[in-house]
């Protein structure tokens, strides 16, 4: 997987920027796998919320140019890294000057029944959905100013599957609940939230809405329809807000009922 080979590359204006001014700080926020589907609506959601945004790649450069050239439009710094996660951190908080908000995004969705899957499947999942997850958050633990904030996105197969194929994928993101809950705990004394969103069917490359399995998760759901990668990303500009300052520790799904 080329983003975790520790080799990075960057593209964006993070130390061309204008100066900050008045007497609010800009916060800095990184979205992991931002290039496309929900991380770049969560990166353009939050540069509208009036962050800087880096977002981290792994193959689309092209995806990635166009985010942070999205981003630039609304007046923010942004800054694209082909890198692993707790580089991405690292080199965020140096571009921007600091990081208030973490969201881990990049994931990967390898379904099948399990008598097909690989050790390679196992490795490469968990490797994207799991490993660097936790790196993220470990760098991010000690770089994050107070009353930051970590986001991981799962998805509602955390919580609830409903059909077979899951079993990898479904175990990958059910290991952010332990560190979800973990984490909140061991940094609530800085004012750090910690939560994780569960997104159910989301229209996206990874889950087209006229894919070949999009019918019955249409279906499944409470509102007959697939969600939005903008419906994803009001709730993380939610919990970055500071009215969900007393938010911690919490799953929360955004699935139109799937899990009802
Ligand atoms: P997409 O496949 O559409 O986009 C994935 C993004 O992640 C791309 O920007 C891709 O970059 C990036 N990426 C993939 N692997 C890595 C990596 N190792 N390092 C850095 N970036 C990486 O996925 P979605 O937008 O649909 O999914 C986003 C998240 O939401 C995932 O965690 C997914 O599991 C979760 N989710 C999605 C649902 C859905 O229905 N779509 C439902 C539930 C959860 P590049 O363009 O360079 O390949």
């Amino acid at each position: 997987m080329s983003s975790l080979d520790g080799s990075t590359a960057a593209v964006g204006t993070a130390r061309t920027g204008r100066a900050q001014t008045g007497t609010a700080r800009t916060r800095a926020a990184l979205v992991t796998g931002g290039s496309r589907g929900i991380g770049a609506a969560i990166a353009l959601r939050l540069a509208r919320e009036g962050a800087d945004v880096a977002v981290t790649y792994a193959r689309d450069e092209a995806a990635a140019h166009k985010v942070v050239a999205e981003i630039e439009s609304t007046g923010r710094r942004a800054l694209a890294l082909r890198a692993d996660a707790a580089t991405a951190v690292t080199r965020t908080a140096d571009a921007f000057g600091g990081l208030d908000i973490l969201v881990s995004n990049a994931g990967i969705g390898v379904l099948a029944p399990i008598g097909d899957l690989s050790a390679d499947d196992l490795d490469r999942t968990l490797a994207v959905n799991v490993r660097e997850v936790f790196l993220g958050a470990q760098s991010a633990a000690v770089t994050l100013r107070p009353g930051g904030r970590i986001i991981s996105i799962g998805s509602s197969l955390a919580g609830y599957v409903g059909g077979p194929g899951g079993t990898l994928y479904a175990m990958s993101k059910s290991a952010l609940t332990g560190l979800t809950k973990a984490l909140a705990r061991e940094l609530g004394g800085r004012g750090i939230t910690v939560n994780a969103v569960h997104p159910g069917p989301i229209d996206t490359d990874m889950n087209p809405a006229d894919g070949p399995y999009a019918e019955p998760q249409r279906a499944g759901t409470a509102l007959g329809r697939f969600g939005s990668r903008d419906e994803v990303a009001s709730l993380v500009a939610y919990l970055v807000s500071e009215e969900a300052a007393y938010v911690t520790g919490a799953e929360l799904v955004v699935d139109g009922g799937h899990a009802a």
